[in-house]
């Protein structure tokens, strides 16, 4: 329920990806608690249809606008209101809700997040890149709007639960756990030389192939540190990675009285998810209770900056701060895609984002122009990059 005793309505930026999906099991699981607003996917047009037809949402954008004509087709006869194209994207983030979640991958999530983020919504926030090219910007426009930001990204929805309600002068350090991906046993020779396939297999976390690589590489952990750094307004030097394997502690927040508090959980994003709809108030799931003594123990250990120079990469960017994470965050989803394509081994996307970095003045871009100056500018760098490495 809302504030005014309705269901809770909610949008979906990116329904049909991974985070969309767990987002609609939650929903199927409290078909009570809530009401869809609007649903975008990219070009998905059988999945979105049908999504939306079974949620019975109100509005439903393609932002393929080429799709446009299939979607109509799929949803004719249905009183869904229906939109393609960029400003159609727009539109389904600003419409009234109570939450919307952004989970749109990459630097294309960030103009739909701000949208959203002005709308007066509170903001379920799982695309990280938002924050870590324009976080200043998505913080104003919340403040604006009068909705809150609640993180959805695992490890951020662990630490905003374990800063609910406590003393901010007394944080010391905010601790991202890191599961370490599949490479987290290789040697540095044998990650370098790594395949698509062999970095698509994630131990722990089902999730798309961009997160997936990126959590191969430690980028992930990365993009994620900036992401803390600008949700919590923190300071660099208070942030920490530890590698947790098994990923049950999602993150922890240490306070300067020697404790530590940190969420738990089997890792399934719908956890995050549900706590992220109907914050302060937690939404019942399908997952599993955590059985600890079923796991025995859980085991920690220091990440491995030299076998996975991503995390060092994204480590400098954020101090440097100003054009520098967007830079990266360009680089890296060039060189990702690069690398997926077979452009080059795994050992080629620290290679491409290093590139990039070298060539970028860490100067603070002041508007979202600016940003996508940057942002066009760095992926021109990184094409550049990507043909110096490829095979
Ligand atoms: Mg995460």
């Amino acid at each position: 329920m809302n504030d005014s005793g309705g269901p809770t309505r909610v949008s979906i930026l990116g329904a049909t990806g991974s985070i969309g999906s767990s987002t609609l099991r939650v929903l199927t699981h409290n078909p009570e608690q809530f009401a869809v607003v609007s649903l975008v996917a990219q070009r998905n047009v059988e999945r979105l249809a049908e999504i939306a037809l079974r949620t019975r949402a109100e509005f439903v954008a393609i932002a393929d606008e080429r799709q446009f004509a299939a979607l109509k087709d799929h949803l004719s006869g249905s009183s869904i209101e229906v939109g393609a194209g960029g400003e159609a994207v727009i539109e389904a983030a600003s419409r009234r809700a109570d939450v919307v979640v952004s989970a749109i991958t990459g630097y294309a999530g960030l103009r739909s997040t701000l949208a959203a983020a002005r709308s007066g919504a509170n903001l379920a926030l799982a695309n990280k890149e938002a924050m870590v090219t324009a976080g200043t910007m998505v913080r104003a426009a919340l403040a604006k709007g009068g909705g809150a930001l609640i993180p959805v990204d695992s490890e951020h929805a662990a630490l905003f639960q374990s800063l609910w309600g406590q003393d901010r002068d007394a944080i010391t350090q905010l601790i991202l756990t890191a599961s370490g991906g599949p490479f987290r046993t290789w040697s540095k020779e044998d990650i370098q030389q790594a395949a698509p396939d062999q970095a698509l297999k994630h131990p722990n976390w089902d999730m798309g192939a961009k997160v997936t690589i990126d959590s191969a590489s430690m980028m992930n952990k990365g993009l994620e540190l900036i992401e803390a750094q600008q949700i919590f307004d923190i300071a660099p030097d208070r942030l920490d990675v530890v590698v947790h394997p098994q990923s049950i502690v999602h993150s922890l927040v240490a306070y300067h009285d020697g404790g530590q508090l940190a969420q738990l959980g089997v890792p399934d994003m719908q956890t995050p998810i549900s706590a992220a709809l109907r914050w302060p108030k937690r939404t019942k799931t399908s997952v599993p209770p955590l059985d600890l003594a079923q796991y025995g123990s859980l085991t920690f250990e220091p990440p491995d900056r030299d076998r996975f120079p991503c995390l060092a990469l994204a480590e400098a960017a954020m101090r440097h701060g100003g054009a520098a994470p967007i830079a990266m965050n360009a680089a890296n989803e060039v060189a990702v895609r690069a690398f997926l394509d077979g452009a080059f081994r795994f050992g080629g996307i620290p290679q491409v984002v290093s590139e990039v970095l070298d060539q970028t003045v860490a100067e603070a871009p002041v508007s979202l122009d600016e940003i996508a100056v940057i942002d066009a500018d760095s992926r021109t760098k990184a094409h550049a990059a990507v043909a110096k490495f490829s095979k």
